[in-house]
């Protein structure tokens, strides 16, 4: 009889070094990481400047590759695939929320939402329909027609969050994604986070705030590119 399988963690980091060099300097931004998180899971990634964080959340988002080491996302070793591979599993499964924002000034706010269901060649009707449930969701249907610079920075967070949501990735990697914002703003994004871990997706979050990593159900807390392990 066939012995039931628990499901491999949506992300398993084993012994992952990353190296940054410069012309006469090499630093080891991650010096052996180990990590596993479920799906499911609400992790916040804590420590002091210069510890490493974005470095690892990076590495997680497949936008840098480690140096040494193996990460797999879902069982599958990211170190195997190609170029456009790694490409496809950061846009179908992983949706981003930056400090910055990051939404294009030129586009509305629910054209800035639509434009990763266009790249995964979602066809129109269905496209608006999620569009207007992510924008929905976010409580930001009113202002679906606004140009980034015409909203504040909390609405232009939320809008940002809906982007990263509407594909409903297996993932959601925010970086400080309350550092631009004021308290109330703060506490309006990192509910909205909140209530979407409460509904089963997955947050992966690098803050230096110890009031939003109290919103986790995990910390992660790094220090000269390790994970410090508290004394029990
Ligand atoms: P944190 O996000 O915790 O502030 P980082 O991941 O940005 O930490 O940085 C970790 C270490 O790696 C720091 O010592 C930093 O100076 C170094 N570092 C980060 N990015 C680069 C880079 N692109 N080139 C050289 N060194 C870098």
């Amino acid at each position: 009889m066939q012995q039931p399988t628990t499901p491999p963690p949506l992300v398993e980091l084993r012994s992952l070094y990353k190296y940054h060099k410069t012309r006469d300097l090499q630093t080891a931004a991650l010096n052996g990481i180990n990590l596993h998180i479920r799906t499911g899971e609400f992790v916040a990634i804590t420590g002091p400047s210069g510890s490493g964080k974005s470095t690892l959340l990076n590495v997680l988002g497949l936008i840098d590759e480690p140096s040494k080491g193996t990460y797999l996302f879902g069982g599958q070793d990211t170190g195997r695939l190609s170029h456009g591979g790694r490409s496809r599993l950061r846009k179908e499964r992983m949706g981003f929320v930056f400090q910055s924002f990051n939404l294009i000034d030129e586009l509305t706010a629910e054209e800035n939402v639509e434009l990763p269901l266009i790249y995964q060649k979602v066809a129109v009707r269905e496209r608006r329909e999620r569009v207007a449930a992510a924008l929905a969701e976010l409580e930001m249907n009113h202002r679906a027609g606004h140009y980034p610079r015409q909203l504040s920075g909390g609405q232009q967070q939320r809008i940002a969050i809906a982007r990263a949501i509407v594909t409903r990735p297996a993932v959601i990697l925010a970086d400080e994604p309350t550092g631009n914002l004021d308290s109330e703003n703060s506490r309006v994004v990192m509910e909205k986070l909140t209530d979407f871990h409460r509904t089963g997706s997955t947050i992966v979050m690098v803050t230096h705030s110890p009031e939003d990593a109290a919103y986790a159900s995990r910390q992660v807390r790094l220090f000269d590119g390790m994970e410090l392990i508290p004394e029990s």
